[in-house]
């Protein structure tokens, strides 16, 4: 299916093909605004050629000429308003055309090879790429949706002014989108909100951004919409006073300083407060950053200057203080915030910056294009370039779709933090980013063999999420090797790029190790030697070109022994080789429950810190003739031995085959009833659980128990502790030893 926002469908395409002017077409009002669209290019783009500009109309009208918006008005119309749309983006000449064109591929019959001819291979270009775009189709499917975007990305990295023509053009069509049946709506307004906003927000876009979410929200949530609409109108005429208050004052210091500048008041977006009250689960009136202040003055200092003032009049908000000027948003926004206690004890966001941020707060990758002429080269435009090529590199590595979306939308969507190496470099990471990203970051041999780190000096796991401004220093050792749990909390598609592709190359060594073992041993078991011509020989006969791939398939069990020994040996009866292969596996000794790569003999402890149990992601520690003992990898205690002694860290995994108790230490806290132990004792009675011990203590009417019991595994402790969180009067139940849960 694809979209269709025409009623009428063309028939005689013989007359449409022609490209020929027809002055004869009675819809002279499109000419008025396609002169004062020419006015507007003019004044932004000094050499532009109006007749271009004219000819494109032109030939657009005349190839939608039969054709009505579900509106009723012309086709012509949506061209001209998405022409209008990038001239106020301040886009250049072969844009604006493009734009009047952008349709005529996809709609009429017109082919691109005519839009070559008669505009040159640019606009052809532009107007291919947007007709690329229009043919996808958005769903609610994750496999869909990151299909969609990688053919939009796709289209955008040949010329990034596709997504703005690409913008124009969906900002006239949400602007029309109530005269579409309220399905159809829908899915487009979906659309708009799930891609077309966060990519605007990602160029910087705030404008269009802002006006796509209102749009979309009016159709998905109408009621909502409808509702905030009403309650900021009247927030609006009860603020007055309040934005009088802060801005006059500041005004007066600025105009005694000389500075010219303009303030004003502003309220945030329909759709930024709405998702502020489902984030929060607020109701309106307790969203208290609804509106903001705004100072825009000529120079940087300027601004630094009216920060002291308003700092001066109004008490600054601690940690509601941003310097995006000193460092930038990813989308290259720049401004100080500053949140300072206004008039009546309310708290207002005034935003700092000169017209320049300003511009380009307002329109982002748009008003690079204007300093782009007479240069070459724009570091902005380079840099939006260089992003899109990176997520387009990201996809091939990242083969599951679901994956590659979550990593495209956390990078959309995600604010940064920022924080500093030790040298006092600055690194920008999303929010949510841990050690582990951050080593990453570094390189990514640091990231595969991080350990942990210091954060302001103190020794953290890699876990750990960054808070802005943190120092963080990685620790490593080399006897560290990346670990599945790791994808569970690292947040930048770089680390989990590549501790992906490491586990799949270290699971691949494995099979290769395990499938030579198995072969070895299955020879030794038949007591034949093979020479080593014959062993060379051996992939061939498999269809393999060496040993290593044989071995991998062998030891996934893709292949059998069973089969590889019969080519090999074919003198020993089948029989024979059937009756020892399910032992010939090497084998693996497991005591106490754990197993540990290439040992056989080993005395185990299970560290009294952090009681892993299993299901838990464990790691060994050898420690001086006590043999290994068992941490968790979340274990604080483990981390700072490692740290001191990395060379005794092994690698070890559960293997429990029977039943088996494991202790756990549990703290349980509660507020002080009648009966309340004795549910405790019912509640693990019905679980299957021993209470091993338990100390307990009693304030005021405080309850903190102290708990040991015995479990099977991680499943069945989480029962434990669920069933606990029901019992009346329970506060919090929590288990010992690790750093976070
Ligand atoms: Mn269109």
């Amino acid at each position: 299916m694809r979209r269709r926002e025409t009623t009428i469908s063309l028939s005689d395409s013989g007359a449409r093909r022609s490209a020929s002017v027809s002055q004869d077409l009675g819809i002279a009002d499109y000419e008025k605004t396609i002169h004062a669209i020419i006015d507007t290019v003019q004044a932004h783009h000094k050499h532009t050629d109006p007749q271009f500009i004219l000819r494109a109309f032109h030939f657009s009208r005349e190839a939608h000429k039969n054709q009505l918006r579900k509106s009723g008005a012309p086709y012509i119309e949506h061209c001209v308003e998405t022409a209008r749309e990038l001239a106020e983006l301040r886009m250049d000449l072969v844009t604006v055309a493009a734009g009047l064109l952008h349709d005529v591929v996809e709609d009429t019959g017109v082919t691109i090879e005519e839009v070559r001819e008669n505009f040159g291979e640019e606009v052809a270009q532009l107007v291919d790429g947007v007709t690329k775009i229009s043919g996808l189709q958005f769903t609610s499917h994750e496999e869909e949706q990151a299909e969609y975007f990688r053919k939009l990305l796709f289209a955008i990295s040949k010329d990034l002014r596709v997504i703005l023509i690409k913008f124009a053009d969906r900002l006239h069509n949400m602007r029309t989108l109530h005269f579409l049946p309220r399905k159809q709506a829908e899915r487009i307004a979906l659309e708009t909100r799930e891609i077309y906003a966060p990519l605007a927000h990602r160029f910087g876009m705030a404008n269009l951004q802002w006006e796509l979410e209102d749009l979309a929200l009016k159709i998905l949530d109408p009621e909502a919409y409808e509702d905030l609409f009403q309650k900021l109108a009247q927030e609006k005429i009860k603020s007055e006073q309040l934005f009088k208050a802060i801005i006059d004052p500041i005004q007066r210091e600025l105009n005694e300083k000389g500075i010219q500048g303009e303030i004003t008041g502003r309220f945030k977006s329909i759709y930024s407060i709405y998702r502020k009250m489902k984030e929060r689960g607020k109701p309106f009136h307790e969203i208290y950053d609804i509106f903001a202040i705004r100072i825009i003055v000529n120079t940087v200092d300027e601004c630094y200057i009216a920060l002291g003032i308003v700092q001066n009049l109004f008490n600054p908000v601690d940690n509601r203080y941003k310097d995006y000027i000193a460092k930038p948003k990813v989308n290259l926004y720049k401004s100080i915030h500053t949140t300072v206690v206004g008039p009546e004890g309310r708290m207002v966001e005034v935003q700092i910056r000169t017209w320049d941020m300003h511009k380009v707060a307002e329109i982002g990758i748009a008003a690079h294009w204007k300093y782009k002429e007479g240069r070459k080269e724009s570091d902005a435009l380079d840099y939006y370039s260089a992003w899109i090529r990176e997520i387009i590199d990201w996809q091939k590595d990242v083969l599951d779709p679901k994956d590659y979306l979550e990593i495209l939308k956390t990078d959309l969507f995600h604010n940064e933090v920022f924080v500093f190496t030790p040298k006092g470099d600055l690194l920008k990471l999303p929010q949510g980013a841990t050690a582990l990203d951050f080593a990453f970051a570094i390189h990514s041999e640091v990231g595969l063999h991080c350990l942990g780190a210091k954060v302001n000096n103190r020794i953290v796991p890699i876990h750990t999420v960054l808070q802005n401004g943190d120092t963080v220093e990685i620790l490593t050792s080399i006897h560290q090797k990346p670990h599945q749990d790791w994808l569970k909390f690292v947040r930048t598609s770089k680390a989990k790029t590549k501790i992906k592709q490491w586990l799949k190359i270290a699971q691949y060594q494995e099979a290769v190790h395990l499938g030579e073992e198995m072969l070895t041993n299955g020879l030794k078991r038949l007591k034949v030697q093979i020479s080593s011509k014959a062993l060379r020989d051996l992939p061939k006969q498999f269809g393999k070109t060496d040993l290593e791939s044989l071995y991998a398939e062998l030891g996934r069990g893709d292949l059998s022994l069973q089969k590889v020994l019969g080519v090999l040996v074919p003198q020993i009866p089948s029989q024979e080789i059937q009756s020892f292969e399910k032992t010939a596996s090497p084998k693996r000794v497991a005591v106490e429950g754990i197993r540990v790569q290439g040992m056989d003999h080993f005395l185990i402890q299970f560290a009294k810190c952090c009681h892993p149990v299993p299901g838990d992601s464990i790691i060994g520690f050898i420690t001086q003739g006590k043999g290994i003992s068992i941490h968790r990898r979340d274990c604080l205690n483990w981390l700072k031995l490692s740290v001191e002694m990395p060379e005794k860290i092994i690698d070890v995994a559960w293997d429990v085959d029977k039943d088996r108790a494991f202790q756990v230490q549990l703290r349980l806290m509660a507020s002080s009833r009648k009966d309340f132990l004795k549910e405790v004792a019912d509640s693990l009675l019905r679980v299957n659980t021993n209470i091993l011990k338990l100390d307990l203590r009693t304030e005021n009417t405080l309850i903190d128990a102290s708990i040991l019991i015995e479990v099977r595994d991680l499943e069945h402790l989480t029962s434990v502790i669920q069933r606990l969180q029901k019992i009346k009067g329970t506060i919090s139940v929590t288990r010992d030893g690790g750093v976070h849960e």
